[in-house]
């Protein structure tokens, strides 16, 4: 393959910093843990951070947090990928599928239309990176006393209305996994502005101990743990956390370049009618963890035969966000929702990645004028 839908950017100091760790003789949940989590807290603007394991164990412990349980409706987006919604099963909920506009974000009027009495919370996704109007969405669920859950998997370094995101709800979740703008390997991040919630959150990681390893290794009495509620083990290793802690350096410079590729796609794509480009709404900084283009029915090709000519010119794509009402483990809910059906089907996810050679985007780019608007090619097959 010539060119590869995206690779993380790490370097010899995240080596290094992993290497440190190792020797340290401190490997998991220890002091770079907890550097990693007071770095991230300071960069996104909030009072507390809590590594864990993933994105989809932040979402896990945050509705538990939010005390959402059997007979509770949790709406998400199913356009999504499946950790949002599997997140609300986990916790005995019951999620209730609401649509997306075409920024791929949650659709404000479909939302409100979906919630009954027994709606206890949502999970806005910000997806791709693109940030929903968490304030529109947050005075909804004010007045009908909806607790509000971030799925910010893919939003790491975004920002909404000039802060940060991770810096204005209650209970925000990002992922580290490799696809996404930052990595650890794989890690997650709950940032909180909540005291209580940050206690609780910190129990709850490992197995529900009420006293951390960090407290009892500084204590100079010994200190015997109590276990108050059923906890998880959702640890981040110290492994993970040296290896954060320098991508957290670099991730400003990280998006500055993500967005200047993005650039470079929407100018020389934007006089091509049948695809529809990514936008920027105007409150927001979108880091482009993914860049995803809709393919309208005037094109000459579809959506796969479009993703076969590039993967034969050595382009990787992908198929658009996928929709998790229409995999078979949530196929019972019986839901049709058209509009994230027809954006899922008919979209495609372009190579990006900070390393890329200027040749490689214009290649890209080429290769997709040559077969849609100079139409100089042949599909090989149909
Ligand atoms: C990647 C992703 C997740 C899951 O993140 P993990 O860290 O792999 O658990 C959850 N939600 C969304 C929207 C994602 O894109």
């Amino acid at each position: 393959m010539k060119i590869p839908i995206a690779i993380p950017y790490l370097g010899k100091e995240e080596a290094q910093s992993a290497y440190d760790t190792i020797l340290s003789g401190w490997v998991t949940q220890g002091p770079r843990v907890e550097k990693f989590e007071e770095d991230f807290a300071n960069y996104v603007g909030s009072k507390y951070a809590v590594a864990v394991s993933s994105c989809t164990s932040a979402l896990h412990l945050s509705l538990i947090c939010k005390n959402i349980g059997p007979g509770d409706e949790v709406i998400c987006p199913s356009m999504s990928f499946i950790a949002t919604v599997n997140a609300i099963k986990y916790v005995g909920a019951t999620p209730v599928f609401a649509e997306v506009g075409n920024d791929y974000n949650l659709e404000i009027s479909d939302f409100t239309d979906r919630i009954t009495k027994n709606t206890k919370a949502m999970i806005l996704v910000h997806q791709i990176g693109n940030p929903g109007d968490i304030d529109a969405f947050q005075q909804i669920c004010n007045n009908k006393n909806i607790a509000l859950i971030e799925d910010a998997a893919c939003a790491v370094g975004s920002s909404y209305k000039g802060e940060k995101i991770g810096s204005h709800s209650e209970l925000v979740c990002f992922s580290f996994h490799p696809r996404k703008v930052i990595t650890t390997g794989d890690g997650g991040m709950i940032t909180t502005n909540n005291k209580d919630y940050y206690e609780r959150l910190i129990r709850l990681r490992q197995h529900g101990m009420t006293i951390n390893d960090r407290d009892r290794h500084s204590s100079k009495k010994i200190v015997i743990e109590g276990y108050d509620e059923v906890g998880y083990n959702y640890r981040m290793t110290d492994i993970q956390a040296a290896i954060g802690i320098q991508q957290l350096k670099k991730v400003d410079w990280i998006v500055e370049e993500r967005r200047k590729i993005a650039k470079k796609y929407i100018v020389a794509l934007s006089d091509i009618n049948c695809i529809q480009l990514p936008s920027e709404p105007e409150h927001s900084i979108y880091n482009y963890q993914s860049f995803s283009i809709y393919i309208d029915a005037t094109s000459p090709v579809n959506r796969n035969e479009l993703m076969q000519y590039l993967l034969e010119k050595g382009i990787s794509s992908r198929r658009g966000i996928m929709t998790s009402h229409r995999e078979q483990a949530y196929e019972y809910m019986e839901v049709s929702l058209p509009f994230s059906e027809d954006q899922s089907d008919n979209s495609i996810i372009l190579p990006l990645y900070v390393t890329m050679a200027s040749s490689d985007i214009n290649y890209v780019i080429d290769n997709l004028r040559a077969l849609l608007v100079e139409k100089t090619v042949k599909l090989s097959t149909s």
